[in-house]
């Protein structure tokens, strides 16, 4: 094994990143050493290339060089002394979240709202290079048919399903909007479809997404224009006898979307919060949004450990969920420059971008998804 790999660094609290040698981790007693097939990239990773305020609250610049990156599917090649349950050669992706042992939320079966969890890419070196060391315990054992482009997305894709399943899995023959068009939108368009959910409306503003929400199964495209607000709101109820519609997921973190989600839920519905307002002041409608609705409000930060990861991976497996059109471009590693470079250009002319190490995976890839 040779002591350096590649591996994609912010080096710099600035925009952009460098290609570099890195030292390979060793993995300690309780982790394991993943050979990385492919890797997605995610939002947050946008948010560290261009290094904005979160970036900088969130990570500092004391805390560079470090690799970027979270979403991975790879394969196991070296295991720590204390590793038990895993084995060299299996096939898996990480679960991004690291929970701490001894915060309450673990005890409790939530370790994803964990006080003390670390997150891949973000408070340690992620998975934009040749290899990772990773706790064990993090670790998904992927079935061998989900080829690594969509087994290394499944990271966001939980995030999706979590928010349409939200805790009660009560969803079939429901009707629900989905506010906003990035790629964890229109991934919960398709969990929807495949989960039961007979009206999908979904009200985003780019284009380029919208038709991908098509593919994805959605019944009703919104095309949100800041002047037909109300129009859009009204359609809603015109679509559900009046009432509005069962469920409503906020996918984008904009006051105006925000309001209109609220708007748009029947009373007695159930609002999932994940879109992060960037900086924005939001002043709610307390009473007529949450009182006198009786809206149940759900907020999603990761995916259930590991429920999500077991749903996720079935749905993938059967076939009953392709994600597919959501995956618009595959790369290699070195081109990650440009890979940031489309997914940051308006209008939107990517969505999810997966990058691959291996040139020999990235041609075997390219012929699965076209
Ligand atoms: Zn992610």
């Amino acid at each position: 094994m040779p002591d350096k790999m590649k591996a994609v660094v912010k080096i710099k609290p600035e925009l952009g990143a460098v290609l570099q040698d890195y030292n390979i981790p060793q993995p300690k007693d309780d982790e394991v050493l993943i050979k990385i097939k492919a890797t997605s990239i995610c939002g947050t990773d946008v948010h560290i290339y261009r290094w904005d305020s979160w970036s900088d609250n969130r990570i500092g610049a004391k805390a560079l060089p470090q690799v970027m990156g979270h979403e991975t599917a790879g394969e196991i090649v070296e295991l720590g002394k204390a590793v038990k349950g895993l084995k060299i050669g299996d096939y898996v992706s990480l679960e991004t979240h690291i929970p701490d042992p001894a915060d309450l939320q673990t005890k409790l079966g939530q370790m994803h709202i964990g006080e003390h969890m670390q997150i891949v890419g973000v408070d340690r070196d992620g998975t934009f290079a040749e290899y990772i060391a990773a706790p064990a315990s993090v670790c998904w054992t992927n079935d061998k048919s989900i080829p690594p482009e969509i087994a290394c997305v499944q990271e966001p894709l939980g995030n999706a399903t979590y928010a349409v399943l939200g805790e009660d899995n009560d969803i079939a023959g429901k009707s629900m909007v989905i506010i906003g068009d990035g790629p964890i939108a229109l991934f919960a368009v398709g969990v929807a479809r495949a989960c039961g959910v007979t009206k999908i409306i979904i009200d985003g503003q780019s284009d380029f997404n919208l038709e991908i929400a098509k593919k994805m199964g959605a019944d009703y495209i919104l095309r949100n224009t800041d002047d037909n607000h109300n129009q859009r709101v009204e359609f809603v109820k015109d679509h559900t006898n009046g009432f509005g519609a069962d469920i409503v997921l906020d996918m984008a973190g904009a006051p105006s979307g925000l309001d209109e989600g609220f708007q748009m839920l029947r009373k007695g519905g159930r609002f999932s919060a994940f879109g992060v307002l960037s900086g924005a002041d939001y002043k709610i409608d307390y009473n007529n949004y949450l009182v006198f609705k009786g809206a149940q409000v759900h907020g999603i930060n990761g995916r259930k450990m590991y429920d999500t990861w077991y749903r996720v991976g079935n749905l993938l497996s059967s076939g009953r969920l392709d994600i597919r059109p959501v995956i618009t471009h595959t790369m290699m590693l070195e081109d990650f420059a440009e890979a940031f470079d489309k997914l940051m250009a308006l209008p939107r002319r990517a969505s999810k971008i997966v990058l691959f190490i291996d040139k020999g995976e990235f041609e075997k890839a390219k012929t699965r998804i076209k």
